[in-house]
C-alpha cells in the first residue's frame, strides 16, 4: 500500500492515542499489516517493474512526506503521539528507501518475508488506493485540529 495511506492512518492512530504514544506506535505497525493485508496497488515484483515502480515511489514518498509536515504541523500538544502513530504505520517500509539510497534493509528477513506474503497487490488497484488516502488523509485532518482546539 501507498507510504500516504500508512502516514494518513498513523497520524489519525496518534490522534486519537496521543496520551499513549507508545501504543500509538504499536498500533501503527498493527494498522500496517492489516492495510497491506487489503487488496491494494501493487506491481509484479519482476524487474521488468522496477522503473514504474520508482515512478511511483518518488511521487509516493513526497506525497507522505508533505501528509507528515500537514497532519504533524497543526497538531499541537497531541505532536508526540501523532509522529508516533505514523512511524509505528510506516515503520515496515523503510525497506525501500534503505534499499533505494542505502543498499541495505534493516528489517530482520523473516519480518521482511512475512511483510511480504501478506501482500494482496494487483497493479489495477490504483484509483482505489488514491480514493483511499483522500479518506484517510480528510480523517487524519479532522481528528488533529479537532484535538488541536481541545487542548
Ligand atoms: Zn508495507
Amino acid at each position: 500500500m501507498l507510504v500516504t495511506n500508512h502516514v494518513a492512518a498513523g497520524a489519525a492512530i496518534g490522534a486519537l492515542l496521543h496520551r499513549r504514544p507508545a501504543l500509538a506506535f504499536a498500533v501503527g505497525v498493527a494498522s500496517h499489516l492489516a492495510m497491506d493485508s487489503l487488496p491494494h496497488w501493487g506491481l509484479p515484483r519482476v524487474p521488468e517493474s522496477h522503473d514504474r515502480f520508482l515512478e511511483v515511489a518518488k511521487r509516493d514518498g513526497v506525497a507522505g512526506l508533505a501528509a507528515i509536515a500537514v497532519l504533524s504541523g497543526p497538531a499541537r500538544g497531541i505532536r508526540p503521539g501523532v509522529l508516533a502513530g505514523i512511524a509505528g504505520a510506516t515503520l515496515l517500509d523503510v525497506d525501500k528507501p534503505a534499499r533505494h539510497f542505502f543498499d541495505r534493509n534493516p528489517v530482520p528477513a523473516r519480518v521482511q518475508g512475512f511483510h511480504e506474503r501478506i501482500q494482496r497487490e494487483a497493479p489495477h488497484r490504483m484509483r482505489a488506493e488514491i480514493a483511499i488516502a483522500a479518506g484517510l488523509l480528510g480523517l487524519s485532518g479532522i481528528l488533529v485540529t479537532r484535538h488541536r482546539s481541545a487542548v
